[in-house]
C-alpha cells in the first residue's frame, strides 16, 4: 500500500496518526506534514492573503459524509470550500459539526453567498452570511466570496462590496474573493481593478475553448497580488451523458497545476477512492504517457462542460440563462448529483417547460450544445420530489 493511500480500511488508522500528530506540534497550520503523507504536498502561496495552501484542497460541495473530510483533514488538506446554497445548507452544517473544537488555525474556511444584484442585494447577502455563520459555528471564514458572478457589474454591485468590506473590517471575514464560471476572463478583471477582493475562484479546465484569454486574466490576477484558486477542474467528471467516457482526475489536476498562478485547486471529491486518486496526482506532478493522452485526445468540443461564453443567451427568444441550465446537466449526467441539479434549476426560477413558445431552437451554441433538447431534459427535475433524488 502506497503511504498517502486513504481508504475505508486505514482511515481510523489515520485519524489516530494524525492526533497523535497535532498534539505534538505547535499551533497553527501543519496538517500538510501530518498523516497521510511522508512527503509533504507542494504548496503555493494565494496570492496577497499570505496563505500557503497545498496545491490540493476539497471543494465540499457535493461531499456528504464527514468521513471523506476527516480523511482529507488527516492526509494534509487544510482549505475547505463549501457554500452558503450547498446541500441546502447542511453541507456548512457538516463542516460546522466537523470543525466544532478542532483548532481555528489548523485550517481554512471558505464559503460563498449568491444573490441578485436587486434593490434588496445587499441585505440578502448579509441575511445569508449570518445563516451559514450559524451553521458553520465560526467566529469567522477565511475567505467570503461573491458566489457565481458573470459580469464586471455584478463583481462591482455597490451593495453588496460594501456589505463585504464591512464584514472584513469586523474580522469576521479574512478575505474577500469572487467565483465565476461564466465570461471568467471579464469577471477576473474586474475582481482585480476593484481592489477589494483578494482571491478569485475561478473555473478552469483543460476542456475550456477560450484558454488564451482566462490564462492571460489569471496572470493579471496573480500579478495584481490575487490568490486564484481553481474549480471545475474535473469538466463535469464525465465526458459524455451516458457516462463511459470518464475524466481522467489524474491528467485534469496536473493540467491544471502545471500553471504557475494558479494557487491550488479544490476537486470535490466524496469518496475514498476519489481523495486517494487526488493525493497520488498532487505527489505525483509529472504526468504519465497515459495522462498526456488523454489530454491530447479531448478537445473543447467534446463533453458536457459549457464553456460559459454567454453567447446563446443574446440568441434565446427568451434571453433564458442557458450557461447555468447546461450547468445543472452537467451537475446531474456527469457529476451524478440531480439533487445538486435540481438546486441549481429551481434558483433560477423557471417556468415548468422555459422554451414552450419556441416551435424551434434559434441558438446556435458555440459548444455544438442542442440547447432546447437538453433544457427540455433538465427542466423535468422541477417536478421531481427530492425523495426521488440523490
Ligand atoms: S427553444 Fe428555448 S433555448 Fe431555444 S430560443 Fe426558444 S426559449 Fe431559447
Ligand atoms: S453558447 Fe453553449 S457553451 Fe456558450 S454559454 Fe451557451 S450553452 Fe454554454
Amino acid at each position: 500500500m502506497k503511504s498517502n493511500q486513504v481508504n475505508r480500511r486505514n482511515f481510523l488508522r489515520l485519524s489516530a496518526t494524525a492526533g497523535a500528530a497535532f498534539a505534538l506540534k505547535p499551533a497553527g497550520i501543519q496538517a500538510a506534514e501530518v498523516a497521510g503523507s511522508e512527503t509533504k504536498m507542494p504548496e503555493r502561496t494565494l496570492g496577497r492573503t499570505g496563505i500557503k495552501l497545498p496545491l490540493l484542497s476539497m471543494g465540499v460541495m457535493r461531499a456528504d459524509n464527514p468521513a471523506v473530510v476527516r480523511a482529507a483533514y488527516n492526509a494534509g488538506i487544510f482549505h475547505f470550500d463549501t457554500a452558503n446554497g450547498y446541500q441546502n445548507g447542511k453541507n456548512e452544517e457538516m463542516l460546522g459539526e466537523f470543525f466544532s473544537g478542532k483548532p481555528r488555525d489548523s485550517y481554512i474556511l471558505a464559503t460563498k453567498v449568491k444573490t441578485g444584484t436587486g434593490e434588496n442585494a445587499a441585505a440578502q447577502f448579509l441575511e445569508k452570511f449570518e445563516t451559514s455563520m450559524k451553521r458553520l459555528k465560526m467566529e469567522y471564514v477565511d475567505i467570503l466570496y461573491f458566489h457565481a458572478l458573470s459580469s464586471p457589474d455584478e463583481v462591482n454591485f455597490p451593495g453588496v462590496v460594501e456589505t463585504m468590506v464591512k464584514l472584513k473590517k469586523s474580522g469576521r471575514v479574512k478575505h474577500l474573493g469572487i467565483s465565476t464560471h461564466s465570461n471568467e476572463p471579464a469577471v477576473i478583471d474586474a475582481a482585480v481593478d476593484n481592489g477589494n477582493y483578494d482571491v478569485v475562484l475561478t473555473a478552469y479546465n483543460f476542456n475550456q475553448g477560450h484558454l488564451a484569454e482566462l490564462n492571460a486574466a489569471i496572470d493579471r490576477a496573480a500579478g495584481a497580488g490575487l490568490g486564484v484558486v481553481a474549480m471545475k477542474t474535473m469538466a463535469g467528471g464525465y465526458l459524455d451523458k451516458e457516462r463511459t467516457k470518464k475524466v481522467n482526475i489524474r491528467a485534469a489536476l496536473k493540467w491544471a497545476w502545471q500553471n504557475p498562478n494558479i494557487h491550488t485547486a479544490i476537486p470535490g471529491f466524496t469518496s475514498f477512492d476519489e481523495l486517494e486518486e487526488c493525493l497520488d496526482s498532487v505527489n505525483h506532478l509529472e504526468m504519465t504517457p497515459e495522462e498526456k493522452s488523454f489530454l491530447s485526445a479531448v478537445n473543447c468540443k467534446n463533453g458536457l462542460y459549457c464553456q460559459g461564453c454567454k453567447s446563446c443567451i443574446a440568441q434565446c427568444t427568451q434571453h433564458l440563462p442557458i450557461p447555468d441550465m447546461m450547468r445543472a446537466y452537467m451537475y446531474s449526467y456527469g457529476y451524478r448529483s440531480p439533487l445538486l441539479a435540481k438546486e441549481t434549476i429551481l434558483a433560477l426560477n423557471l417556468p415548468d417547460n422555459p422554451c414552450k413558445k419556441c416551435t424551434s431552437c434559434n441558438v446556435a451554441c458555440t459548444k455544438g450544445f442542442q440547447v432546447a433538447e437538453k433544457i427540455s431534459d433538465i427542466t423535468r427535475l422541477q417536478q421531481i420530489p427530492n425523495d426521488f433524488l440523490v
